[in-house]
């Protein structure tokens, strides 16, 4: 409530202002100083398709240096994500969304500024900061959710695995993430990305399967967590996702900062609190809070200096024995904190929660050739935990696979010279493999001599 209110407050004195006069408008709200780690704040942005996304952030991870990890684009979004390193080697997070037309979202975890950064292509900005939760308080409902069978019964692809999600948003919460709820959705599933890689959880990776938006805004109890698959139906059918994230605005009703079946497939928060997200998806992987006389590895863990995701939670891990902070001590403990090892062991369910659907993949097609190469696209496949490509040398032989790739696009390499047949199949996490797709011929880019 206190974030909702903050955040009201600030748009109701830039509004005023503007009333008064615009050019007091851009005074006011111009500055690129750090925040007042207490309060939303709003300034503007001039020319930001010509700013770099490292100029946008700049002066929110001062004096942290972002160590880069990861580096992507997807459906034209730049998605990068790695450490914020502090002077005192303590460690922090920094995603940043980027879009084609210069918007930006960044989700910054420093030390003392916690917060979601968001420039719209106008250039308005706006950090809003995290309000502190206590984490510690239940936010688990257990035995509640069907579990699919254990992985040993499964016989899907092997790793790594990958898990699709759907995120629904309401509307008073896509207004609350800066009004793009998609680079929202990637920026949290990014949190979570840079998590497993940070506690060397490399099996198994999340995606966004897609982004549905309703009018209606939800509280945070037990009745919303159960009732999500109906409120996002449409989502469910149209995606076809492993697990489902509903993302609210904070209502006076609510029960706690978030909630989730442990284990299970589906969680709901707070789209104010950037991390809630890593959070409550660790407890569907399967875990708890910070450690109980009686209970196994899964749990977070403190270590006196630093804690993690679902105990402390105030650094970018989740608990790994064999991961050490800046002090030399462990990030977990073999029998009491082992998050990383929950996740390797839930990778395949959470993976194979979609079911695999019969029709062929459709949109494939060329979207550039080199030599010996030839480089498809298509369209996402509901279900598809990888894509093959596929293509015949000889039509007297049988057909032979070229590639292969977890993304919607992918390349041939090693093609033979000249015009031929390709197709593509997916693979789906229970070892479904679909009918072929649409057939392109197509021939490398052949070097004239
Ligand atoms: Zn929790």
């Amino acid at each position: 409530m206190f974030e909702t209110a903050g955040i009201r407050s600030t748009e109701r004195v830039c509004s005023a202002l503007s009333i008064v006069s615009l050019a007091v408008l851009l005074g006011a709200c111009a500055h690129t100083s750090p925040p007042d780690p207490a309060v939303p704040k709003s300034w503007v942005v001039e020319n930001v398709a010509s700013k770099t996304t490292e100029e946008l952030y700049r002066e929110f991870i001062k004096p942290g240096v972002f160590e880069r990890s990861s580096s992507k684009v997807i459906d034209g979004y730049t998605v990068e994500s790695g450490n914020l390193v502090m002077p005192d080697k303590s460690v922090g997070s920094l995603i940043t969304v980027r879009s084609k037309d210069g918007s930006l979202t960044a989700f910054i975890e420093g030390p003392d500024k916690r917060g979601l950064l968001v420039v719209t292509s106008n250039g308005e900005s706006r950090f809003s900061p995290s309000s502190p939760h206590d984490y510690s308080l239940p936010d688990t409902l257990q035995g509640k959710e069907v579990l699919k069978p254990p992985a040993s019964v499964l016989t899907g692809v092997a790793s790594p695995y990958v898990i699709d999600i759907l995120i629904g948003y309401s509307r008073a919460a896509v207004v609350l993430a800066g009004g793009d709820a998609y680079a929202n959705a990637l920026a949290k599933v990014e949190s979570v990305n840079l998590a497993l890689r940070n506690s060397l959880t490399s099996n198994v990776s999340m995606r966004l399967a897609g982004v549905q938006i309703v009018e209606q805004n939800y509280p945070m109890n037990g009745e919303t967590l159960e009732k999500l698959p109906q409120i996002f139906s449409s989502g469910m059918q149209n995606y076809n996702p492993d697990m489902l994230f509903g993302a609210f605005a904070p209502t006076p009703d609510d029960t706690a900062a978030g909630l989730a079946y442990l284990p299970g497939r589906t969680a709901i928060g707070h789209v104010s609190d950037g991390w809630v997200f890593r959070h409550e998806v660790a407890h569907n992987a399967g875990g708890n809070h910070c450690h109980v006389p009686g209970g196994s590895y899964n749990y977070g863990f403190k270590n006196g200096k630093n804690g993690t995701i679902l105990c402390g939670e105030d650094t970018p891990y989740y608990s790994n024995p064999n991961v050490r902070d800046e002090n030399g001590l462990p990030r977990g403990n073999s029998t009491t904190a082992d998050m990383a090892r929950v996740w390797r062991e839930n990778a395949q369910r959470l993976s194979s929660y979609a079911t695999c659907l019969t029709k062929p993949p459709t949109e494939f097609r060329v979207t550039s050739t080199s030599y010996g190469t030839i480089d498809f696209a298509w369209a996402r496949f509901p279900g598809a935990a990888k894509y093959e490509i596929w293509g015949r040398d000889n039509l007297l032989l049988p057909p032979k696979k070229y590639g292969e790739s977890t993304t919607l696009n992918g390349k041939a390499i090693n093609v033979p010279n000249g015009i031929r047949p390709y197709h593509l199949k997916a693979v789906c996490s229970d070892g479904t493999i679909s009918p072929n797709s649409n057939v392109v011929s197509a021939k490398p880019y052949e070097v004239l001599k």
